[in-house]
């Protein structure tokens, strides 16, 4: 008999597979997740990008104009 390592339920006490995410007898999760920072940056979004982008084209535009 293959010795599968095992851990124990946190909640309940009952063994478990390794791999066991959560419980199956309490059916309670096992799997820790990272606490999430509060002050997590938001990624850019894409109008960002593009509104960015506008106002480069109109820069260059009105430069273009003011130089010709
Ligand atoms: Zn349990």
């Amino acid at each position: 008999m293959e010795d599968t390592p095992q851990k124990t339920c946190r909640y309940c006490g009952k063994s478990l597979p390794e791999e066991a995410i959560f419980c199956y007898y309490c059916r309670r999760e096992l799997v820790t997740r990272p606490e999430r920072p509060t002050t997590e940056p938001k990624p850019i979004k894409l109008q960002t990008w593009v509104a960015v982008g506008l106002v480069v084209i109109l820069s260059v535009v009105v430069a273009y104009l003011l130089l010709s």
